[in-house]
């Protein structure tokens, strides 16, 4: 039988995540307004209103595509996308046909411990949009969206499987969001999908035919309808049928995918340079300077916290996840210098906060510096780790000060040699047994003991300084 290689491209639409939009002033910040707030002549298409640039929204773009490797040309220009649908009251979208802002990049993915680089054939800006609600009276129309500034960013047809298809759209939002460029929430809708997809015997360099989907609006979606599609072309070609070029919707509830209109419904867009917007020029002095203000991104990020801070790969992962995540990471450890442990507490205490009732960082109220705090008295011996724990807990319920806590759970950590020595010495007279056992090479009989200590301090005696006068007492 025939081995396949599927052939994946992908075009993803972000929200650019400027204040207003992308041809007008009006506000870009709508998810959970009223319907048709924000809107304005300009957007909602009529007639003798002409379209102002955002500079912002463009810097943005640029940004964006200079993070993802691209060529950014001296000159681009807009073009009409004729078509009529009533999402798009001008009849038309202002978008970018032959001259985008960035072209010929690349993002390198890491699918299962294989790196790829995949090509970015473009990026090109485009407005959004309205929305529209389909209801059994008729159809609702909200142009609030109208407008709102986009970058689309297409692949090159360089993913071979569903898997690669999301790593690659899961590391463009992380770099989108990363230069801030886009918020790339995909459950407010800012951050869409359209693939395409097709098969061909593995060996072959003719492409063949494909199918599209489009909007896609998870990675769970994107995941699926892939997987679907791959399935579906194969046992088309295996039972002597044909693909056909067409445009099909994923059905999340079934997760397949329907034909919507074929080839021969596919739409003539008459592109045309846009009349009313001068081209956009940039010099060599523009581009270097947007240049200066990406910063690290995520995967330079965590190679560097892997290879020089010593911490493990998983968890790198986790804190490079999130820019704020991992900028609060590295105040800690240049305030504690212990990188491990920072990384321990964060990846499992703070994180757990924040899944918790699905919170931001900055909504814990734990500050970088109340972590190095707690994590200079675990070092000094005055807290457990187990006590950090509770007190960061109690910070997060209670918004207190973690002095203030330690003082009235009573959690400072038992660790006066005397005292300590004392009580060892009580429980060692009192297990001969477990000593005996000890003796004769019995491990499990020390952990014993050591509980025992544990448990007549209540929980408070240094475990460390218990093991070193056990140790000692038992020779
Ligand atoms: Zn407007």
């Amino acid at each position: 039988m025939t081995e396949f290689e599927p052939v994946i491209g992908l075009e993803v639409h972000a929200q650019i995540n400027t204040d207003t939009k992308l041809f007008c002033r009006c506000s870009n910040n709508s998810f959970g307004k009223e319907p048709n707030i924000n809107i304005c002549p300009i957007c909602t298409g009529h007639p003798g209103q002409l379209p102002v640039i955002n500079e912002a929204a463009v810097k943005k773009g640029l940004i964006a595509g200079i993070a993802l490797n691209c060529k950014i040309p001296n000159f681009s220009k807009f073009d009409r996308k004729n078509y009529f649908y009533p999402d798009l009251p001008s009849g038309f979208q202002i978008s970018q046909f032959d001259k985008p802002v960035a072209e010929k990049g690349s993002l390198k993915i890491d699918v299962e411990g294989k790196k790829v680089n995949i090509g970015i054939t473009r990026l090109h800006l485009e407005n959004d949009a309205g929305k529209l609600t389909h209801t059994s009276s008729g159809t609702l129309c909200d142009y609030n969206r109208a407008g709102s500034p986009l970058m689309e960013i297409v692949s090159e047809p360089d993913l071979r499987s569903s898997k690669e298809a999301v790593a690659y759209a899961k590391e463009l939002q992380k770099i989108l969001r990363y230069v801030g460029s886009s918020d790339a929430d995909m459950e407010k809708g800012m951050m869409r999908f359209d693939i395409n997809v097709s098969v061909r015997p593995k060996g072959d360099q003719k492409l063949g035919t494909r199918s599209e989907v489009k909007n896609l609006n998870s990675f769970r979606s994107l995941e699926k309808s892939i997987e679907y599609e791959i399935k579906r072309q194969i046992e088309l070609i295996n039972g002597g049928g044909k693909v056909v070029q067409e445009t099909r919707g994923f059905d999340e509830s079934t997760d397949t995918t329907v034909s919507q209109r074929g080839k021969e419904e596919a739409h003539d867009y008459r592109y045309f340079p846009e009349p009313d917007l001068p081209p956009l020029e940039f010099t060599d002095e523009e581009i270097d300077e947007l240049r200066t203000q990406i910063p690290e991104l995520p995967a330079a990020r965590k190679a560097r916290f892997v290879d020089d801070l010593g911490i493990k790969v998983d968890d790198a992962v986790i804190l490079c996840d999130d820019k704020t995540l991992g900028d609060y990471f590295e105040k800690v450890v240049n305030g504690s210098k212990n990188a491990t442990k920072a990384a321990s507490l964060i990846t499992s205490v703070i994180i757990g906060l924040m899944n918790k009732d699905n919170k931001n960082l900055d909504e814990l109220n734990i500050s970088a510096d109340a972590l190095i705090l707690l994590m200079k008295k675990i070092d000094d011996g005055e807290l457990s780790s187990s006590a950090v724990k509770t007190v960061l807990d109690e910070m997060y319920e209670s918004g207190k000060d973690p002095e203030e806590i330690i003082k009235e759970k009573n959690l400072v950590q038992m660790s006066d040699q005397g005292e300590l020595e004392n009580i060892c010495k009580t429980i060692v007279e009192s297990n001969e047994q477990s000593v005996l056992d000890y003796k004769n090479g019995k491990d499990r009989a020390f952990g014993f003991l050591v509980g025992q200590v544990m448990k007549e301090t209540k929980g408070k005696a240094n475990p460390g300084k218990v093991n070193e006068i056990l140790i000692k007492l038992l020779k």
